[in-house]
């Protein structure tokens, strides 16, 4: 009930508020506020993945720009002094590459990038978005992989389709595993949150078994520590896994995960498209009030 009483408030939020509390999730407006965030993670033990803000574009122009702006992110990441290949990858949403303007465009975009990335070694995640994306992204990433192996997808475990997605993947695919964020009808994911918890646990141990290299995205430290659990029963070593955060969510958690000496990636989105991002962030937070009381008091939290 709360989490449906703070939806249907926030859009009433002022964007200069959401905007306070959005530096809290978001890097900055520009690639050198996502590369200073890589650095700043590095030095503090995580890895990160930089994805740039902005989806559903409706534009060919806007598709064609957001590609451009990857090519040159992987460009700088390469420049960087070491070269920061291995620990610093990037995420990309399908539909601000064009998916839903045009399926041909979308694919030479996303070829784009991963040429420019495989030419730096630079790893590569494609996002998952709403059900209505998902055979699609499915399709392209195993088109892709072909000739792009140094990539990797996402699965949701609150999607009904999840465990034959994962039966259908190459052995050794790399797979971030989340929940899933998006509104989805029933039809097509489970709503009850144990529900969701339990579709987690064996979606993950289904990835460990048939030899997938998992990105196990969660700040739900129940679903952490039944990672954790099954981390120790296959006997896996650090190049088949990782934990997975958000920016600016439970850092207590990463860092507690950090010294028990898992490794972390953080996923850091920057670019001036933040507001959507930061809504569906705040949406997730019931602590949501306490951030806007002090946003409004001035202090950014
Ligand atoms: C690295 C990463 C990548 C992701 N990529 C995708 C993707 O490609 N597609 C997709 O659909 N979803 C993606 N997600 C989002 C994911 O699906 C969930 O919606 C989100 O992670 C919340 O689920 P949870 O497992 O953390 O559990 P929850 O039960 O939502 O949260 C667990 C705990 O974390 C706290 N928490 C959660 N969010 C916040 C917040 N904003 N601020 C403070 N505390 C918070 C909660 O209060 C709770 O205590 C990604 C998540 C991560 C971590």
């Amino acid at each position: 009930m709360l989490r449906t009483a703070i939806g249907l408030s926030l859009p009433l939020v002022p964007k200069f508020i959401v905007g306070r509390v959005a530096s809290r999730y978001v890097a900055g407006d520009g690639m050198d506020d996502a590369v200073r965030a890589a650095r700043d993670l590095e030095a503090a033990g995580f890895r990160s993945t930089l994805a740039l803000l902005g989806e559903e574009v409706d534009q060919r122009e806007h598709a064609v720009s957001a590609t451009s702006e990857y090519v040159e992110l992987i460009e700088r990441l390469a420049r960087e002094d070491p070269p920061r290949a291995d620990s610093v990858g990037v995420s990309i949403k399908l539909t601000l590459l064009g998916l839903k303007v045009d399926g041909a465009l979308c694919r030479e975009n996303l070829e784009q990038v991963l040429s420019s990335a495989a030419s730096h070694e630079t790893f590569v995640r494609i996002d998952m978005e709403d059900h209505t994306c998902t055979d699609d992204t499915l399709e392209l990433y195993s088109e892709m992989l072909e000739h792009y192996p140094h990539m990797g997808i996402v699965l949701q475990a609150y999607m009904r389709r999840t465990l034959s997605d994962i039966r259908a993947l190459p052995e050794g695919a790399n797979v971030r595993l989340c929940k899933g964020i998006y509104i989805e009808p029933r039809g097509v994911a489970y709503k009850d949150y144990d529900t969701v918890r339990a579709a987690f646990v064996d979606a993950l141990e289904l990835l460990f078994m048939r030899g997938a290299i998992v990105g196990i995205a969660t700040h739900d430290e129940y679903l952490v520590s039944q990672a954790d659990g099954l981390i120790k029963r296959y006997d896996l070593g650090p190049e088949r896994y990782e934990f997975q955060t958000l920016l600016g969510v439970d850092e207590q958690l990463r860092d507690v995960l950090r010294d028990s000496g898992h490794p972390l990636r953080v996923y850091v989105p920057y670019g001036k498209e933040w507001y959507e991002y930061s809504i569906r962030r705040l949406r997730e937070n019931p602590q949501i009030a306490i951030y806007v009381l002090k946003a409004l008091l001035g202090r950014s939290g």
